[in-house]
């Protein structure tokens, strides 16, 4: 995509013209020009997709093309952070906490393993 400075028209490509400078054959002087206006003021744009439903975006500051469609991203974005905490709150990484703060506080060296087996049913029977 390219956006014209002088006439502000958006194009897909550029206008391709040559000059000739009065040479009968090749190699000419190559130009690109604005479609519209043949100004040569003109800047290629990156182009943008939705981040939701990938439909390409003409001016967005968000990276969305709706605003139903940043409803529907930023709901899954934050379905994806949920599943993220839930995943770092999961029993196994609680009970490898767990471990981490036993020793520490106990100034031992238990593996998670050894932690199993021997601290943590003592640790219920005390319940
Ligand atoms: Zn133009
Ligand atoms: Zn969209």
């Amino acid at each position: 995509m390219y956006y014209c400075n002088n006439c502000e028209n958006k194009f897909e490509k550029p206008k391709r013209t040559f000059e000739t400078h009065g040479l009968s054959s090749p190699p000419f002087e190559v130009f690109y020009l604005c479609p519209f206006c043949d100004s040569t003021n003109f800047k290629e744009v990156e182009t943008k997709y939705c981040r939701c439903c990938g439909a390409r975006i003409k001016n967005s500051v968000t990276g969305y093309c709706s605003t139903e469609c940043k409803k529907t991203g930023e709901k899954l974005r934050l379905a994806e952070y949920k599943k993220t905490k839930q995943l770092a709150e999961s029993p196994l990484i609680m009970l490898i906490r767990e471990v981490d703060n036993y020793n520490k506080s106990h100034k031992t060296k238990y593996s998670y393993g050894q932690y199993v087996a021997l601290i943590k049913p003592r640790i219920k029977v005390k319940k």
